[in-house]
């Protein structure tokens, strides 16, 4: 049995049956007929974001406890998936996330990460402030009970953009949004390391 409809639902169902009338469908049609509800439906998943009760546990540990100190580049690359808040159209790619942890400071679970990269996805988003919403959520998470920010944390992020690639421009094409501090920032080898790692990517 299907969970019942909450009132929202309902309303996103109206919603989207009076779009489907205003840009010329027929709502009533044997293909259109369940695409209200399954809208509805999809809505909660890629726009979970907006929940607060449905962001990941970012689980941590402290550095240090397995008898080993880790004060290296830690990278983490994944995909995501995520929505341009101009157009409701979607943008995804790449992204390479690193960091130095402290030595008295914390070391993320390495799951965590991707799972904060698809909660802040799931919202309207510019891929600028995506950016700067995962950087934000783990470092807080890095130095949550007053642990010292590690040594350094970048993200790197490369997308596509459907608002420019199949509307409008009509161009297909990379954009690059990056976040760099301590060590990426300030030592050039650090830095070095990290952009060969995310290399001369031009396809995602
Ligand atoms: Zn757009």
């Amino acid at each position: 049995m299907e969970k019942e409809r909450s009132e929202k639902d309902l309303v996103i169902e109206k919603l989207v049956r009076q779009l489907l009338i205003e840009i010329g469908e027929d709502p009533d049609r044997e293909g259109l007929k369940g695409t209200p509800h399954r809208i509805s439906k999809m809505f909660k998943e890629i726009y979970r974001g907006y929940d607060q009760t449905k962001a990941p546990k970012i689980t941590t540990f402290p550095n240090g406890t397995d008898g080993i100190t880790y004060d290296n580049m830690v990278i983490d690359q994944g995909d995501f998936y995520s929505q341009c808040e101009h157009h409701m159209k979607d943008f995804f790619g790449k992204y390479w996330f690193a960091y130095i942890p402290a030595p008295e400071g914390r070391i993320l679970g390495i799951s965590k990460i991707g799972r904060v990269v698809d909660y802040c996805s799931a919202k309207l988003q510019v891929q600028e402030r995506l950016s700067h919403d995962i950087v934000a959520m783990l470092k807080e998470a890095l130095m949550k009970d007053g642990a010292p920010e590690p040594l350094g944390i970048a993200l790197v992020m490369k997308g596509r953009h459907m608002c420019k690639e199949s509307r409008g421009a009509r161009k297909k094409g990379i954009m690059t949004t990056t976040v760099i501090e301590g060590a990426f920032r300030d030592d050039p080898i650090v830095r070095e390391e990290f952009m060969h790692q995310v290399g001369n990517v031009t396809e995602v």
